[in-house]
């Protein structure tokens, strides 16, 4: 996919044209969702199953009350089944999925009951379809399984109303499917507009971190991106000593690069060389520019001794590399091992200071506490 179409948004479906990047915003929504759907989900299963005390107060024990009871129970039981399969389930899809199948069941046992009770004047019932149908897009799931559910429910209300057609006021059904359709389309719409804004604030979020922890020149990492990465690799070393190892590099007379090519071709040099050290390191290292013409690399899981294999391996690179300059390129390398009581200050102290040793024994070459 291009860099360009990455965030784009398919316009029917709601859904972004990038598959990972869907499935990074639907877990997140999702996740988030959960938190209070869990407890709602138990609140109305329970006030549900309660309203039994009052019917069973109100009205006589016969048929009808037999069947609400069972109704409010196997309703009860669903939700409960609902609740625990969000709890345990780690898969957003199918959890979408089987919320769209709950609310289907639930949706044909509601008209099943309207059904039997055909006494319900047909206009309040089709005001409590535009109730439920709200809920549908209230209950977090993907927009298409909102719309689907929302349109089976809407056709299959009109198709079967509680009433016979026949016995019925057609113009009056007409008019109350009209605006009931109005009211669930106009819905729809608002709801597909949060939606659709969501999404652009997800992706305005992405791009501001990606931004903010990004140089511009060379597109790697930046200094505070690195910091807080130091931070938090050093933690991680702390209570699971694996090794981790740093280094710092400076360009050689970079100034005279400057001079003799211009700050361009200066610029192009560090460029090219950020591409050059990309092909050189782990996808899991930390890649940075430090300062104006100083690189940085975070090493997890990697020792001292690998560390100034990698440095050497970076350092030959650059000098047998054609940058298509008269004036060679060569940079200097310091080289440290984290070691237990680091800090960021203790680090950043003694891999400068093995640079400068670095740059004090000739320049292009690699200076590690080992051979300092
Ligand atoms: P050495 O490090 O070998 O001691 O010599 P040097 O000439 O590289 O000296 P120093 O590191 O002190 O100077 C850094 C130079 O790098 C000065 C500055 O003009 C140049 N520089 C820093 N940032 C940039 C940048 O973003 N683009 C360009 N083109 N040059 C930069
Ligand atoms: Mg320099
Ligand atoms: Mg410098």
């Amino acid at each position: 996919m291009k860099e360009k179409d990455k965030y784009l948004i398919n316009r029917f479906t709601c859904r972004f044209k990038d598959n990972l990047l869907e499935q990074e915003y639907f877990d997140r929504t999702m996740d988030a969702d959960k938190k209070y759907t869990q407890p709602l989900i138990i609140l109305i299963s329970v006030v549900f199953l309660l309203f039994i005390i009052p019917e069973m107060l109100l009205l006589s024990y016969n048929t009808s009350l037999r069947e609400i009871f069972l109704i409010r129970f196997l309703t009860f039981v669903i939700l409960i089944g609902l609740y625990i399969i969000i709890r345990q389930g780690s898969d957003n899809r199918k959890i979408a999925y089987l919320i769209s199948i709950v609310e289907l069941v639930l949706m044909f046992i509601y008209f099943n009951v309207m059904h039997t009770f055909a006494s319900m004047e047909f206009l309040i019932s089709v005001l409590n379809l535009v109730v439920l149908i709200s809920v549908i897009f209230i209950i977090p799931n993907m927009f298409i399984n909102k719309i689907a559910v929302a349109g089976i429910v809407f056709v299959g209300f009109f198709v079967f109303p509680n009433q016979t057609l026949s016995t019925m006021d057609i113009g009056l059904y007409a008019i109350a499917m009209t605006n009931a359709f109005l009211i669930v389309l106009m819905i729809g719409i608002v709801h597909y507009r949060v939606n659709y804004f969501d999404r652009v604030k997800f992706v305005n979020e992405k791009e501001l971190i990606i931004l903010s922890e990004t140089d511009s020149l060379t597109k790697i990492y930046n200094r505070a991106k690195f910091d807080s990465e130091l931070i938090k690799w050093i933690k991680i070393k702390d209570r699971y000593q694996n090794p981790l190892a740093v280094i710092l590099m400076d360009f050689d007379h970079f100034k005279e690069v400057n001079d003799q090519h211009g700050h361009l071709k200066g610029d192009k040099v560090l460029v090219e060389t950020a591409r050059l050290m990309e092909k050189l390191i782990r996808e899991t290292d930390i890649f940075a520019r430090w300062g104006g013409e100083e690189f940085i690399l975070l090493l997890p899981e990697t020792d001292r001794t690998n560390a100034i294999k990698l440095a050497e391996r970076i350092r030959e690179t650059i000098s047998t590399f054609d940058y298509e300059l008269e004036t060679p390129i060569t940079c200097s390398f310091g080289v440290t091992e984290v070691f237990d009581n680091d800090n960021i200050y203790s680090v950043f102290d003694r891999v400068d200071e093995l640079l400068y040793k670095a740059k004090d024994k000739g320049r292009n070459m690699v200076i590690s506490e080992e051979s300092a």
